[in-house]
């Protein structure tokens, strides 16, 4: 039965919802969790629920849910079934329903509202799993050689770190008959090719796995499923892999009108692009951006793949920009995000096009200048480290490599090499499964269990609260004086570290003891704030009553300049168009960077429009509102949300009345006016199509004011002026400079024309030829013309060798009176004295001249050139 990609998710969502799941949207290609790279599974958003960090909307959920594997990205292209961004509809139980139902629900929902065939239904389960079994085999009827057990790399899922919830898993595969190549079809999915293909992974969380690896039963177990969009669609719609399906074809079909050749006649160059380039836009519209690191060199790779598959289809200019509109187009409905998000990418994607077409070209030079380098060394195995560069940084295929090594018989450790990009992969691969960010949690839960403390520094700066823990070197103990360590109290007025503004500094103190408060964290999915810091005096115990106190004058001017941030994000949108978006920021006392999405540095008179319109609201001083409301309703009010960023049901909005409403956790000012004064110090660029600000605010700004007075006041007395007379000054000045260098030129040029006529004097000379040879101190090569035009006139037969160094380098000129330079050759002369400075020259008969590199021998050339001479004049 044919079903578009459009029906799959509905039929799915629908059959789920009649089962008693809440339906969610699809969260953020990026998670709030920055150890984390992309959001690669549905569970990614459920996670707080899963570990029970925070109250789940309903306990039975379903989503479709856009993700982006990294892992995956060398195979896209290469199988039926692999992409970097694909969809995943899912199905999960927050301590709700178990194995049974999960189980029960996805054969029905496979065989009665897909239709598929059971006779071409295959299931994995894990080795010990025999309760999966038992549904499998007894509750639905399914025969036991269609029940494969595997082991725990295949179907064991988790923990997500060291320690955590984890369980079996049981997978669902189609047949696709007998057409695709199989080493055993009585194996099943166990057997090697593509024949069985896995689409719905339905995952048990049964179990916790302690530090030393053991098992216990948790107390609610969770379900988590998992079914590929893409694979679905190939099996309902009959066709061999993912990219002939309906969600593929339009994107396939604008490859091949562009680059005018056959998606059949270039399968891999074409499912690589078609995958990347939706990969990109989804990715661009969720906030991402290429760059150097993190996220956005995965982005950049993405980008970097694309463009050479599509050098492969003969395109050398960028073109594939012009395919995110039929992404957009055939996806919008489903994700209307990706209209506001078309301009942006393809002005990011044809960016990276340009560069990276630039650099393969260089990249090129490089692996040759590396080529010339080894054989110049002798050397004939090209470190891996140096390959892996290649590959790594300039973006050269293995393959292209290995052929160039090949032709000019070089080779290199493969076996290293592979190390090398495995250990790199491997990287990657921890940062998406967000190694650490679980680990501290890890350890938190271990320490003080599932807690939750309370911030009330929104709207007092001091509090008492109750110590529940303090920490040092991961253990809960007393903390005394000269300690580093941490402290959690049940409400603590500190602002934690979050959404780019700085941590609170301060002082906790007990009756026993003080501690000073350097930084302030959220761990726990933001549960738990901790108090980093050390203790100043006395000793600090559990269970003591504390007083807390956040440093007023730092909160105050973080407060400024976060409220300018908001001021300066409308102002932006003002002056330059809608197509701003902030990007991170970083809020300190009274100093913040703003990053925005922005194609090109800003005017000066942008820059200063920029300033006013903010200056304007301070003066203005208006009340800054801050309410909490529903997500929906924000919306609908037009606050801004920003990229990436994930929101709960309820959020805060911060506004400044008729100039900006924005969803924000960050502390500000009470009125606009508190800001005191606002200016920008730099705007840069910070990576392609994102533009920084620089600016201070309040104390900050009034000391920059300071100093630029007393910069202009100490420049004043230096020049023995009066301030508003020091541009005047400067200009006469330049002009006496300007007069005085015309004089010294005349000066140095007399000089020059005097030595040259004392050296001419005194000259050797033989047969009414006069032979002057000299080495100069360091000069500029014209004054040795000026000598040689002075010795000119004297009218008389002459030959002058003279040297000197320009820059540190060996200058030669040789002249010759007309007649002596009919009967030698002076370029052939100087040629050869340039060998002994390692250069070469030449110049007009009577006049020549050599630069060269090596400085020492200057004197033995200026000799060997006046020696060749004579010889050549039969006077030596
Ligand atoms: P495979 O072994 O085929 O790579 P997997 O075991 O990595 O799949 P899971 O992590 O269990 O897959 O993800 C659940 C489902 O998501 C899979 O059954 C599949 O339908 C889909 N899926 C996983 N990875 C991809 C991918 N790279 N491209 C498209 N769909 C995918
Ligand atoms: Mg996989």
């Amino acid at each position: 039965m044919y079903m578009s990609g459009d029906e799959i998710r509905s039929v799915y969502l629908s059959f789920f919802e009649e089962k008693g799941h809440l339906r969610l949207p699809s969260s953020s290609l990026l998670p709030d969790d920055p150890t984390l790279m992309f959001t690669s599974a549905g569970m990614v958003q459920f996670k707080p629920y899963f570990l029970g960090q925070a109250q789940p909307p309903a306990k039975r959920i379903t989503t479709v849910q856009k993700c982006l594997r990294t892992g995956d990205l060398e195979n896209v292209g290469h199988t039926s079934r692999h992409h970097t961004f694909f969809e995943m509809l899912g199905n999960f139980s927050i301590g709700d329903y178990f194995k049974k139902e999960a189980i029960l629900w996805a054969w029905e929902l496979v065989t009665q509202r897909f239709k598929l065939p059971p006779e071409r239904l295959w299931v994995t389960i894990y080795q010990d799993d025999d309760e999966s079994f038992d549904i499998w085999h007894n509750l639905v009827g399914l025969p036991e050689n269609r029940i494969v057990r595997m082991g725990k790399e295949e179907n064991f899922w988790g923990p997500p770190g060291p320690t955590g919830p984890c369980g079996p898993c049981s997978e669902i595969h189609y047949d696709m008959g007998e057409e695709w190549p199989c080493d055993d079809p009585s194996k099943g999915p166990a057997a090697e090719g593509e024949r069985f293909r896995e689409f719905w992974n339905l995952v048990f969380t049964q179990y916790y796995q302690d530090e030393n690896g053991n098992l216990s039963d948790l107390p609610r177990k969770n379900i988590d499923t998992g079914m590929g969009l893409e694979r679905m669609a190939a099996i309902m719609q009959g066709k061999p892999t993912n990219f002939e399906t309906d969600l593929f074809q339009p994107i396939i079909e604008a490859i091949g009108q562009l680059t005018g050749k056959k998606y059949e006649e270039n399968l891999v160059a074409f499912r690589v692009i078609a995958d990347h380039i939706r990969a990109l836009t989804f990715a661009i519209t969720d906030g991402a951006v290429p760059s150097n690191e993190g996220r956005g060199y995965v982005i950049r790779r993405i980008a970097r793949r694309s463009v050479r598959y599509g050098l492969q289809l003969g395109k050398e200019e960028p073109f594939l920009y012009n395919i995110v509109p039929v992404v957009v187009e055939h996806y919008k409905n489903w994700y209307p995000e990706l209209i506001g998000g078309q301009d942006l990418s393809m002005k990011l994607i044809k960016q990276e096009e340009e560069a990276f077409l630039r650099t393969l070209s260089s990249s090129q030079r490089y692996l040759d200048e590396l080529v010339q380098q080894m054989k110049k060394q002798g050397i004939k195995e090209v470190p891996a480290e140096e390959v892996f560069r290649l590959y790594d940084t300039y973006g050269l295929p293995l393959d292209i490599i290995d052929d160039v090594l090949q032709e000019n018989n070089l080779s290199t450790d493969k076996e290293k090499l592979n190390q090398i990009i495995e250990q790199y992969k491997e990287q990657s691969r921890a940062s998406w499964k967000g190694g650490e960010a679980v680990l501290t949690d890890t350890i938190f839960t271990r320490l003080v269990g599932n807690i939750k403390t309370e911030f009330t520094g929104y709207d007092q700066l001091e509090d008492s609260s109750t110590i529940i823990a303090t920490v040092k070197d991961n253990s809960r103990t007393e903390l005394h004086e000269g300690d580093e360590g941490a402290i959690i109290v049940e409400h603590t007025p500190f602002y934690a570290e979050s959404g780019g503004q700085e941590a609170d500094h301060g002082i906790i103190t007990t009756e026993t003891g003080t501690f000073r408060v350097d930084d302030v964290q959220k761990v726990l999915g933001g549960n738990v704030i901790v108090h980093y810091g050390q203790v100043t005096s006395g000793v600090i115990k559990e269970g003591q009553q504390a007083f807390l106190q956040v440093d007023i004058e730092r909160r105050k001017a973080m407060q400024r300049a976060h409220t300018a941030t908001h001021l300066l994000h409308a102002a932006l949108r003002r002056v330059l168009g809608d197509h701003v978006r902030q990007g991170g920021s970083k809020v300190g006392p009274d100093w913040f960077r703003f990053d925005f999405s922005h194609f090109e540095s800003m005017s000066p008179a942008q820059i200063q429009e920029v300033e006013r319109l903010v200056n304007e609201q301070v003066l203005e001083n208006k009340e800054v509102n801050i309410f909490f409301t529903s997500l929906d309703e924000a919306k609908k009010m037009g606050a801004m949300a920003l990229f990436g960023e994930k929101y709960g049901e309820t959020v805060r909005v911060v506004e400044v009345p008729d100039w900006s409403m924005e969803l924000c956790g960050g502390t500000h000012a009470k009125r606009t006016g508190d800001i005191g004064l606002f200016h920008i110090i730099s705007e840069s660029a910070s990576s392609q199509g994102i533009r920084r600000i620089e600016a201070i605010t309040g104390k900050k700004a009034l000391e920059h004011l300071w100093n630029l007075e007393k910069l202009v006041k100490d420049v004043a007395e230096e020049l023995d002026t009066s301030k508003d007379m020091v541009v005047q000054k400067l200009q006469k000045l330049n002009q006496d400079l300007k007069e005085k260098d015309k004089e010294i030129k005349h000066l140095i040029e007399r000089v020059h024309t005097a030595e040259g006529k004392e050296l001419f004097t005194k000259a050797e000379e033989i047969n009414g030829i006069k032979f002057i040879n000299a080495v100069f101190p360091p000069r500029d090569p014209s004054a040795l013309i000026i000598a040689v035009d002075a010795m000119r006139s004297f009218n008389k037969p002459f030959v002058a060798a003279l040297g000197t160094l320009n820059n540190e380098k060996p200058v030669l000129v040789l002249a010759a009176s007309p007649d002596v330079a009919e009967k030698v050759n002076l370029r052939e002369v100087v040629n050869m004295a340039a060998s002994y400075i390692g250069g070469k020259g030449g110049g007009r008969p009577t006049l020549v001249q050599a630069g060269g590199t090596d400085a020492s021998r200057l004197s033995v050339a200026v000799q060997q050139a006046i020696y060749e001479c004579k010889r050549r004049l039969g006077l030596a």
